[in-house]
């Protein structure tokens, strides 16, 4: 971890001396990892008998709410003035597994005005500046496995317990696509073995958050293969993309459409996947890859976006289908990268 000795002592100092108000945010339509790794800080934190408190600008899918405490999370969107009081009264602020701060658009300026000590935890590429320390490590598998390294390092481990480590586990899990991805490093099956040893109960876990899901979320998926998914089959590119409509027709609901992005990965030969899903006021872009053709790049510069290198999103101001066009359109630019790749 990228801490001098000075640091981790500041740190250690600032969580062991008194009682702080610690409050923990994560991104924008947070996944497995942005949960498992704030709660996993908050069960650690209210142990170690500080106020905490987690807030996200959105609702959190339900295949994530098992996770202990999962119900205590604030939702910008739900109560607006809580959640800022609760960012004006925190003098610790954890920023976790975001690094652009656009990705808590709603209460960003709450945030840049805060005096609290601002402390980044997070595997994105180019982190911003937006923090008194920054954390970052872009080879870690996920941000959770970063705060399980943050906890050893600040010696808290005594805190760690099965809830705990829980949700360390299913950050790892989902970052890595059940190790198939982003786990190339022998520590991060270091930190699982290390993780079972407090009786996660893996197959349990895997369980709650892939085989979980609504009959609905199954039949969009059926539809989305059969009668949305194009292939191109020149650019090893495939895609998928959903109007409002046909979402509503399947009842949508946050989370119904989480993973959605690799299927067409499952293809022979595809190495760049999209999905486009129409919101009310823009269209979600997710972009993925395999090997070196990097989407990051793309999202950033195609789709107000960012992301990994081979996981990235962004957001279309266009509509649905002019957004379907500017990403066919762009193949050819990258018709080297993806033939090469
Ligand atoms: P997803 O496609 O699952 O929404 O996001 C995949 C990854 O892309 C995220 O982990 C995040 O790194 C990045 N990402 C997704 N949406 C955005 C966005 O709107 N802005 C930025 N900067 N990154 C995004
Ligand atoms: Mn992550």
């Amino acid at each position: 971890m990228n801490l001098t000795v000075h640091q981790v002592e500041r740190i250690k100092e600032l969580l062991n001396q008194g009682r702080h108000n610690i409050l923990i945010l994560t991104h924008r339509n947070p996944d497995g990892d942005a949960i498992g790794a704030s709660l996993a800080l908050y069960n650690l934190f209210l142990k170690m008998g500080h106020i905490v408190d987690v807030l996200i600008p959105n609702k959190l899918p339900d295949f994530l709410k098992w996770m202990k405490h999962a119900d205590s999370i604030h939702i910008y969107s739900n109560k607006q003035k809580k959640s800022i009081e609760l960012i004006k009264n925190a003098t610790l602020i954890f920023a976790l597994d975001f690094n652009d701060i656009s990705r808590i658009d709603d209460f960003k300026s709450h945030v840049v005005d805060s005096n609290a000590y601002k402390i980044l935890i997070d595997h994105h590429p180019d982190p911003g500046d937006h923090a008194d320390l920054i954390i970052s490590q872009t080879a870690v598998s996920s941000t959770a496995e970063l705060v399980y390294s943050f906890i050893q390092l600040m010696s808290l481990t005594e805190y760690i317990d099965t809830d705990i480590a829980e949700c360390i586990y299913c950050g790892i899990m989902t970052d890595t696509g059940c190790f198939s991805f982003n786990s190339s490093y022998p520590e991060t099956f270091q930190s699982v073995a290390e993780l079972m040893n407090y009786g996660i109960k893996k197959d349990k876990i895997y369980d709650l958050v892939y085989d979980n899901f609504s009959y609905n979320r199954m039949r969009l998926m059926g539809y989305c293969l059969d009668k949305k998914m194009k292939h191109i089959k020149d650019y090893h590119t495939a895609y998928i993309s959903l109007s409002q409509k046909e979402l509503k027709d399947y009842n949508f609901k946050t989370g119904d459409s989480e993973g959605f992005v690799n299927l067409p990965l499952s293809i022979e030969g595809v190495q760049f996947s999209a999905l486009f899903i129409e919101k009310k006021n823009m269209v979600k872009v997710s972009l993925r890859s395999k090997g070196d053709f990097a989407v990051n790049t793309i999202a950033a510069e195609y789709f107000n976006g960012g992301g990994h290198e081979n996981a990235s999103g962004g957001e279309s101001y266009d509509s649905l289908e002019k957004t379907v066009d500017k990403f066919v359109n762009l193949l050819p630019k990258f018709k080297n990268d993806l033939l090469g790749a």
